[in-house]
This record gives C-alpha cells, sequence and structure tokens, in this order.
C-alpha cells in the first residue's frame, strides 16, 4: 500500500466507534506489571488501583453504565494498566455492560501477553468480549529479552477464544525493522490487524522520552519527532493480509475527544442550554441581589414561553435570551440590582468551567451549534 498521497487523516483506519467518540473508555485500573519508558498515563492514574470512566473517576458499575448512557456509547474499549491484573473486577463489568446494552456493544480490551491464560480468556469470552488487543512492552523496553516465541503462542491462544485478535503498540522511531518482522510473523498465524499509535509525551514520560533521545515534533502538539515516519514506513514496506492501523495523535485529541464531548453534551444539555463546535455547553447565569425582584423577571420569561430554571437567587437560561432579557430590563427602566454572565464548561460530570463572560461589559461571540 503506498501511501505517499496520503495525509495522516487518510491514515487513521482505526476503530469507527473510536472515531466517533462513540467508545467508552473503561480504565479498569492503574496497576500493571510493566515500566514502559513511554507509558503516557497520569500520576492520578499510573500504578493505582483506580478506575475511570472516560474522564470519570467511578467506584461503581451503574456509574460505568450512567458514563456509557450519557455519551451515547456503542462499545466499551477496557484498558489500564493492565486489565488482566483485576480480571474478575473486569468481567463483572463487562458482563454488566453487555446486559444492559446489547450483545452488539462491541467490547475490546487491551492487555499484556504475561496474564494471558486458558482461565482468563475463557473468562473473558464467556463475559462477551469481541476482541482483544495485546502489547508487546519487551519489544522496545528490553529488545534483547523480547521473547518473541512465547508472545507468538499467547496471540495464539487469544485466537482460541477471542473473535478477533491484534496488536497494539506505540510508534517508536528507529524501530522500524523489529515493527515490521514483528508484522509479517503475526501475519502468519493470522492475527487481524496491527494497530500502531503516534507516540507523544505526557507530563509523566517527558523526561525519560528526552534522556533517551527523542524530540517534539512541533510548538504546538505533543507529537514526538519520527512517529508517524515510522508507522507510514512499516505501512509502506508491510506485505500481507494484516490490517495495519495508524492512529496519529491528533485524532486521539481532537476528532475522537471532541466527538465524545458532543455526544455527551447532547445528552446532558438543559432545555436551554446550547452546545458548541467543540462539544461544550453554553449558559446563561442572572443572579439577582434581592430575591423579591425575581418574580418581575419571570413574569417576562413566562408571558414568552422562555424555557429557564432557578436556583435560589440565580436564573438559569438561554445565552441568548438572557442577552436580550438584559436589554429588555434595560429599556423598562428596572431599577433593582442583578449580574449577569455566560458560561462555558465542559459537558462532562465535573462540569468544568472554561470561560466566564460578564454580559454587561463584553458582548460574547458565540459559535453554537444546533441540537
Ligand atoms: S503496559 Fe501500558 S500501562 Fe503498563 S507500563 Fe506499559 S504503557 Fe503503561
Amino acid at each position: 500500500m503506498d501511501l505517499s498521497n496520503l495525509n495522516e487523516k487518510d491514515m487513521a483506519l482505526g476503530c469507527k466507534y473510536c472515531i466517533k467518540g462513540e467508545k467508552l473508555v473503561l480504565y479498569i485500573t492503574g496497576l500493571c506489571e510493566e515500566s514502559c519508558y513511554y507509558c503516557p498515563l497520569s500520576e492520578k492514574r499510573k500504578k493505582k488501583d483506580v478506575i475511570f470512566a472516560n474522564e470519570k473517576q467511578i467506584n461503581s458499575i451503574e456509574e460505568a453504565v450512567e458514563e456509557a448512557r450519557l455519551c451515547g456509547s456503542k462499545g466499551v474499549g477496557i484498558t489500564g494498566g493492565n486489565p488482566l491484573l483485576r480480571i474478575e473486577r473486569t468481567v463483572e463489568y463487562l458482563k454488566a455492560l453487555k446486559e444492559e446494552f446489547g450483545s452488539d456493544f462491541h467490547a475490546h480490551l487491551y492487555t499484556t501477553p504475561k496474564f494471558v491464560s486458558e482461565k482468563n480468556l475463557k473468562l473473558l469470552k464467556d463475559a462477551g468480549l469481541d476482541e482483544i488487543r495485546l502489547h508487546s512492552s519487551k519489544l522496545f523496553n528490553d529488545f534483547e529479552n523480547f521473547d518473541k516465541l512465547d508472545f507468538l503462542e499467547k496471540l495464539k491462544l487469544c485466537k482460541n477464544y477471542i473473535k478477533d485478535v491484534g496488536v497494539e503498540i506505540p510508534g517508536i522511531p528507529n524501530f522500524e525493522k523489529e515493527i515490521l518482522d514483528l508484522a509479517f510473523e503475526i501475519d502468519k498465524i493470522g492475527v487481524k490487524f496491527l494497530n500502531i499509535n503516534e507516540l507523544e509525551y505526557s507530563e509523566t514520560n517527558y523526561q525519560s522520552l528526552i534522556d533517551r533521545g527523542f524530540s517534539e515534533k512541533d510548538d504546538t502538539t505533543s507529537r514526538i519527532s519520527g512517529s508517524f515516519e515510522t508507522a507510514k514506513y512499516i505501512i509502506d514496506n508491510f506485505k500481507g493480509k494484516l490490517i495495519i492501523h495508524f492512529c496519529p495523535s491528533s485524532l486521539k485529541d481532537s476528532v475522537q475527544m471532541k466527538n465524545r464531548l458532543i455526544n455527551r453534551a447532547r445528552n446532558v444539555a438543559k432545555p436551554y442550554e446550547e452546545i458548541t463546535e467543540e462539544g461544550l455547553l453554553l449558559k446563561g447565569t442572572i443572579n439577582f441581589k434581592d430575591l423579591k425582584d425575581v418574580s418581575e423577571v419571570l413574569e417576562v420569561l413566562k408571558e414568552n414561553d422562555v424555557e429557564f430554571e432557578l436556583l435560589n437567587d440565580r436564573l438559569l437560561l438561554n445565552p441568548e435570551i438572557l442577552e436580550d432579557l438584559i436589554d429588555h430590563l434595560k429599556e423598562n427602566n428596572f431599577d433593582f440590582k442583578f449580574s449577569a454572565y455566560i458560561s462555558e464548561y465542559y459537558p462532562t460530570s465535573d462540569k468544568l468551567e472554561v470561560e466566564r463572560i460578564p454580559l454587561v461589559t463584553k458582548k460574547p461571540n458565540l459559535k453554537l451549534k444546533k441540537k
């Protein structure tokens, strides 16, 4: 396959649910037996036995189901850490999600070969796992001791139990030959796909990547130089049946995340809120200094069939209607005191506010997305 005319977006042939942001990312534990120098996990997750559903830390299956529902998820990617270090938990969550959303709710799981066993695979199969992706951490961490035969045997074992079996690795620059050899070997035993993720730096792996001679690709992203070219080399030089996917960091950061936010925003937006093109929510807020003034404003809103919510001395409503309301109040010389602003915030469970625009002083430039 000649990729010379393709851009990075064209090479992103990855999972359609991931691209649309329709997969719940279930981070089942931060525990992991490996210590990969490129591991990007954050301090609050790495080596900690914590569970996250997308960005939300959770403690129960019910919360995972709720997050999947709010994001309109069509499947789940179970990750970590190593999920097989918490096999019982993994199976419980997987079974519950399959029971709740049906057998078409596609489930894949990332793991390393170490705990791949007949017993664990049988448990995963019975819980409904559709796809397993193995990561050969020793390939890049400790190549001298990378036991290729064992890795291939574990992949073969996976094929006896799980419908789709693949390998997922970072595109480490200067490992073209090793990755290409691995691609030919796994193709011979009928592995379905090889996913190559663009190498990125994070707060936790930055220093160890720099110490090993890697460098940043540009000032605006967290991409590592040479990773894209490594993936391109593999795709250009591989001949066989194996499907090779390249997942650029821009796809993960912007497209998948944005789509997931938009999906979640659609499900959690109040009737008066607007969804931006980036999947954030906009709402207008007016605070009254004196509660007795509220009734006059409510009358105006009710007369005009306007959706709103009243929380003590705060009235929440559509941001554009709030601007009209303020104009109306000014024109009619209402003499009570109030403050008003528009909030832009994430539709995630923490409702992180990213911007607050005081209304009387500044007109916001609203880039609204129709619901
Ligand atoms: S196997 Fe994955 S989670 Fe474990 S240390 Fe390596 S990159 Fe991190």
